[in-house]
């Protein structure tokens, strides 16, 4: 019975229901939790309407997010369990691409290639999108609240990506925050901030453009990089009398920096300017100045990344490791259950391991853990993530018919005695720029949106 058809019972007992139908349509899944459990508590006004999903009487698996992580995991579970209930909360109107966004930036790439419909992702895979936000989640009861209404849930995946810390960056003022990430996005979380960065770029006349690295395993560890060659690519081919000046927080790039510092020297000698081991102590959006141990930095524009954090949602809902900076997720790293909870999984940016905070390793992990949960419903056991098969290209030309890059290789695997995950290899740098290398960047994007977005199963 779908949850919609039971009007006429009280809130209460549609929720309880609810619960209830999803799980006993898959005849491997345990009963959902709800049975027996004391009455939902009355949520806020605003989320006593039930959302607008389907119920079918089927296992229901509530994805949370979709971004690279959100969207293959629904996807998969679609392909492993067909039977699914699957449902994908995303709050934004329309999928936007941080990965080749930096070739966007400069005018290589049209925005068209990056923006992707969440409703065609969920009509040709099979599983339904809600446009809403997610507000909590009552884990007890198993009960999911959006902007849009509530759904209860037999399996729960959080996949939100991650947020911005000013505080640890000399700005604990929320105010001073909202006023530098409107003023100089990081434009590191997809959407409106790379567009204000294209704009701020457009209208660039001369001076110093200025780029912050932020410390601590941040959102893709070369694409600031790969953004000051863009942007410096850019200067340089429309006669702009302009400099970008990378402020990083560490002594030495947080990965194989061969090929990049390689096409800086050759290439973006006179361009870009990287100081190294700056530790921000504060900002003065109006007077453009940056505090650093280093003194004072002005500048003319800026596009600044504070350190990140794992997703608000996260923290709201209990499940961060809130004795940690970070505040990313509570889970065990190898079954990507929270600690304590083994119907909801993280993946993606929000989780704590140590993997490259990108695309490629989310969607991979993604696969996983999809498997993970079919595993559980069927009562088999699976080993742990093998190595995120952790590959990327950098862009550093900005001519789009050469449109170089380099390739970084490196995995992860997990050690059974210290109970992480450990460098499998020492990352490989193919610091040979090569168009090849360039098409398979566009190559590596273009079949990823083909099967998040228009591929049928
Ligand atoms: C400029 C740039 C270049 C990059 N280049 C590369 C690259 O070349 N290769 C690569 O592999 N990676 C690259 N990355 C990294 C890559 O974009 C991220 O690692 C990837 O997006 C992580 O995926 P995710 O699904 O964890 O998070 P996201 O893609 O950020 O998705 C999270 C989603 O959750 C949604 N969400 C959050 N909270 C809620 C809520 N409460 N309710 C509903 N929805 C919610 C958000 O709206 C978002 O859509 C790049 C990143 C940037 C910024």
């Amino acid at each position: 019975m779908s949850d919609g058809k039971r009007k006429g019972f009280s809130r209460r007992e549609v929720i309880r229901g609810a619960g209830a139908a999803t799980a006993m349509g898959a005849a491997s899944v345990a009963m959902a939790g709800t049975k027996g459990k004391s009455a939902v508590p009355h949520p806020p006004r605003a989320f006593s309407r039930q959302a607008e999903v389907p119920g079918f009487g089927k296992a229901r698996v509530v994805v949370v997010g979709g971004g690279w992580a959100g969207l293959e995991v629904a996807r998969q579970l679609k392909k492993l369990k067909p039977e699914l209930n699957v449902v994908l909360i995303e709050k934004r109107a329309m999928f936007f691409s941080c990965p080749l966004s930096n070739l966007w930036l400069v005018g290589k790439l049209p925005l068209d290639e990056l923006v992707h419909s969440f409703a065609d992702a969920a009509r040709n895979h099979g599983y339904t999108w809600l446009h809403a936000a997610v507000v909590d989640v009552d884990r007890e009861r198993r009960v999911v609240y959006t902007d849009e209404g509530w759904l209860t849930y037999d399996y729960l995946v959080l996949a939100p990506g991650i947020d911005y810390d000013y505080g640890r960056f000399g700005v604990p003022d929320p105010g001073e925050a909202a006023r530098l990430r409107s003023m100089y996005p990081a434009a590191f979380k997809p959407g409106s901030e790379h567009l204000t960065l294209k704009h701020k770029l457009d209208e660039f006349e001369e001076g110093t453009f200025l780029l912050t690295v932020p410390s601590g395993n941040y959102r893709c560890l070369p694409a600031p990089y790969e953004r000051a060659c863009m942007i410096a690519g850019y200067m340089k081919e429309n006669d702009i009398k302009g400099k970008v000046v990378l402020l990083d927080s560490h002594e030495r790039p947080p990965f194989r920096p061969d090929g990049i510092s390689e096409a800086i020297e050759t290439l973006y000698k006179d361009y870009i300017e990287i100081v190294p081991g700056v530790r921000v102590k504060g900002i003065d959006a109006s007077r453009r100045t940056v505090q650093t141990n280093k003194g004072d930095i002005t500048f003319d524009d800026a596009s600044i990344y504070p350190p990140i954090r794992g997703a608000k949602i996260l923290e709201r809902t209990g499940i961060a490791k809130t004795d940690e900076p970070g505040l990313f997720a509570n889970i065990d790293p190898v079954n990507y259950h929270v600690i304590g909870d083994e119907r909801v999984f993280v993946c993606g940016d929000a989780r704590p391991m140590p993997f490259v905070k990108a695309g490629f390793a989310a969607n991979y992990e993604a696969g996983h853990v999809a498997r993970l949960i079919t595993n559980q419903m069927d009562g088999k056991d699976m080993g742990p993530l093998q190595s995120p098969g952790m590959m990327c290209y950098v862009a550093v030309n900005a001519d789009p018919l050469q449109s170089i890059a380099f390739k970084i290789s490196f995995g992860m695997v997990y050690d059974r005695e210290t109970g992480g995950y450990v460098f499998r290899q020492k990352a490989q740098a193919f610091v040979n720029r090569s168009r090849s290398f360039g098409k398979a960047n566009l190559q590596w994007g273009r079949s990823l949106f083909n099967e998040m977005f228009y591929s049928t199963l």
